[in-house]
């Protein structure tokens, strides 16, 4: 039987799906296995059914901490689409199925094998051992990481982390790369509010339309562009795809030149980026509306502010009638390239895969990396390695129908984790 798939069989079997959540049954299921191996586990719940499961190798002394952060929650799976049973943690030619068997509860399984079978030859490390497996990530309303970041500061603390966001391998060129998120892009979306006069839709010379005013700006935004940069991500991502980082102006074409998926990897990073995305004019056909209101969807680089956003844009539509208005800000945080748990990465690649490369990437979604970044100043990397499977099926497998995971994937998977363990902590 194989420990790891059998765990993941069991996870799968719980149905955490959030809403409403019920993360509680993975939590006292992953109890039950860790105390087992001896690990001392400890559940916190802000309400009973939602519980986080934090457990624990303790260090011999203050060395570097590693905290493995998944969480225990899943989207919505709709039977209807599905070739098996999204619940049924069936094994079938080499695949686990069910939805999270990628996102993420074979990533929570393989964190928990990483720590019973550690505790089971009695390693201790220098700094402490963490698993955290959190509640309610998928939704984020406040019963998972964030909430024990806040709450229970010390049982989740670390110097470093690792967790879900990349871990892919891809070809480029012959050149092969396993991706490690090492930062993250910020969101946040502005609104456009553009000014007019309204008046009846019937006699348009006496009024100013706010709706045609707002066209040519929409429509400057579409072809917005900024001059190109390279954020230290991208000069490491291209320093392990060509040998030497090119000057800003010529690293998409050089990245294409090696394969197109190079190029659409790094383009999104090379500057903010904006798509207006929702318009709202006048409620009523025969009403010339005062106010047109356009949302653009807002990516900025790590370090770049909306105030430097809102700097640019205005730069780039010049003056005219209207107003920004910045929704909201999220994500946006960034950890160091380099030190111990990069060199555990890079370390581990070469070893299971001789000529390939490690290669940080800036990811644009967030994952709960920003919580221990924000709280801790935790070094938080993305990273679970899979081979068998490619990139591009996980992706379509992600949130969708016929969710499933190779078992050879949550046995690299693990044996990441446990050299992760033995070469961070120390
Ligand atoms: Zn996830």
């Amino acid at each position: 039987m194989n420990e790891v798939a059998d765990l993941l069989r069991r996870l799968i079997r719980l149905d955490t799906t959030n809403p409403p959540g019920n993360e509680t049954l993975a939590a006292e299921l992953l109890r039950d296995y860790l105390e087992a191996a001896g690990v001392e586990c400890r559940l916190y719940a802000r309400v009973p059914e939602r519980a986080n499961l934090v457990a624990r190798i303790p260090g011999r002394d203050d060395g570097p901490s590693l905290a493995l952060l998944s969480h225990t929650d899943v989207v919505l799976a709709d039977a209807g689409e599905w070739e098996r049973d999204p619940f049924g943690g069936d094994l079938v030619g080499g695949e686990v199925w069910g939805r999270g068997a990628l996102d993420m509860k074979g990533e929570v399984a393989a964190s928990a094998v990483a720590l019973a079978s550690l505790a089971r030859e009695g390693w201790r490390g220098s700094g402490d051992l963490i698993f955290v497996a959190a509640a309610d990530e998928e939704v984020g309303a406040g019963f998972g990481l964030q909430w024990l970041v806040e709450q229970h500061p010390d049982a989740v603390r670390a110097d470093f982390s690792v967790n879900e966001g990349a871990g892919d391998r891809v070809e480029l060129g012959g050149r092969v790369l396993y991706l490690c998120a090492t930062a993250e892009k910020m969101s946040s979306p502005f609104t456009l509010r553009v000014h007019g006069r309204s008046g009846h839709a019937a006699m348009p010379s006496i009024a100013d339309n706010a709706l045609v005013k707002a066209a040519p700006l929409v429509e400057r935004l579409g072809t917005f562009e900024v001059e190109p940069q390279l954020i230290p991500e991208v000069e490491g991502f291209l320093a392990a795809l060509l040998g030497e980082v090119p000057p800003p102006g010529e690293a998409l074409a050089r990245a294409r030149a090696v394969a197109p998926l190079a190029a659409e990897l790094i383009e999104p990073l090379l500057g903010l980026t904006v798509s207006p995305t929702k318009a709202r004019a006048s409620d009523k056909r025969n009403v010339i509306p005062a106010l047109c209101e356009i949302t653009v969807d807002t990516r900025l680089l790590p370090g770049q502010s909306p105030e430097d956003a809102e700097g640019a844009l205005r730069d780039w539509l010049g003056d005219g009638d209207y107003e920004f208005v910045n929704i909201e800000r999220s994500g946006g945080t960034r950890s160091e390239i380099g030190g111990p748990l990069w060199e555990a990465v890079r370390s581990f690649v070469e070893a299971e895969e001789p000529g390939a490369a490690a290669a940080p990437l800036c990811v644009a979604g967030f994952t709960d990396s920003h919580w221990m970044r924000e709280a801790f100043g935790t070094v938080a990397y993305g990273f679970f390695p899979s081979r068998a499977i490619d990139p591009e099926t996980a992706a379509r497998l992600i949130h969708s129908a016929n969710e499933r995971i190779p078992v050879s994937d949550l046995e690299l998977g693990l044996r990441w984790l446990r050299h992760a363990a033995r070469a961070v902590c120390g």
